[in-house]
C-alpha cells in the first residue's frame, strides 16, 4: 500500500512571503490612497487575498484592488521570497516514504506556481485558491495523512479532515494559538519535520 499524501500550506509554511505580501499591500495603499494597516494584514496572514482586501475596500472595489495587488506581487515575489528552513527536506522526506507531497494554499494558482518555482520547490500536486473548510475538503478527497500549516485555520482544516495536524510557528501564530485550534504537534520550523514524520510513519 502506498503511503497517504501529505499536504503543506505554502505561505509562511514552506516559503517566507511576508515581505512580498506586505510590500504588495503597501503598493496597493500607495496606488489607491486607501490606508492599509500592516498589523491588521499580518494578523490574518493566510486568508484569501480578496477576503483581506474586503477589510479595506468596499465590495465593488475589491476586484480592482486584487488586480493592483497582483501587479505588485508579481514584481516583488521573486526578489523578496525565501525558502523557510527545512522546507526542501520536508518535501523530500515525504517522497522518500513513497508518498505525494501536495501544496494546498489560499494563493492564486499563478502566484503559487511563481512562488514555488522561484523558491526551487516542487509540489507533486498544487491545490490553489482554497482556505479554511475548503482546505479540509481537499485533504479529505486526497485521504491525506498529515497537513502542515502555520495558521489556526490550517489546524482546524486538518482536524476536520481527520489528518494529523502539524503546526509551524514560522508565520504569525504561536504554539498556543495552533494547539488551541487542534494541532497535534507544533514545530518551530519545518527543520523538525523529517523526524516527526518518521515517527508518524512508524506508528501507523
Ligand atoms: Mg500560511
Amino acid at each position: 500500500m502506498t503511503a497517504a499524501p501529505v499536504g503543506f500550506d505554502l505561505d509562511m509554511t514552506l516559503i517566507d512571503s511576508r515581505r512580498a505580501i506586505m510590500g504588495s499591500f503597501a503598493g496597493v495603499a500607495a496606488d489607491t490612497g486607501v490606508p492599509i494597516d500592516p498589523a491588521g494584514v499580518d494578523s490574518r496572514l493566510g486568508i484569501k487575498l480578496e477576503d483581506e482586501l474586503a477589510f479595506w475596500f468596499p465590495a465593488e472595489q475589491v476586484p480592482g484592488a486584487v488586480r493592483t495587488y497582483r501587479e505588485h506581487y508579481l514584481r516583488l515575489s521573486g526578489p523578496l521570497t525565501t525558502v523557510l528552513p527545512g522546507a526542501r527536506e520536508a518535501l523530500a522526506a515525504v517522497r522518500a516514504n513513497g508518498a505525494r507531497a501536495v501544496v494546498i494554499t489560499a494563493k492564486y494558482e499563478v502566484t503559487a506556481r511563481l512562488s514555488l518555482d522561484g523558491a526551487g520547490l516542487h509540489a507533486d500536486e498544487l491545490f490553489p485558491g482554497v482556505h479554511g473548510p475548503e482546505k479540509a475538503a481537499v485533504l479529505t478527497a486526497l485521504g491525506a495523512a498529515v497537513y502542515v500549516g502555520d495558521t489556526p485555520a490550517d489546524m482546524a482544516a486538518a482536524v476536520e479532515a481527520g489528518a494529523h495536524a502539524v503546526g509551524v510557528t514560522t508565520g504569525s501564530f504561536t504554539d498556543r494559538d495552533l494547539l488551541a485550534a487542534g494541532a497535534d504537534q507544533v514545530l518551530a520550523s519545518l527543520a523538525g519535520f523529517p523526524v516527526l514524520y518518521a515517527s508518524l510513519t512508524i506508528s501507523t
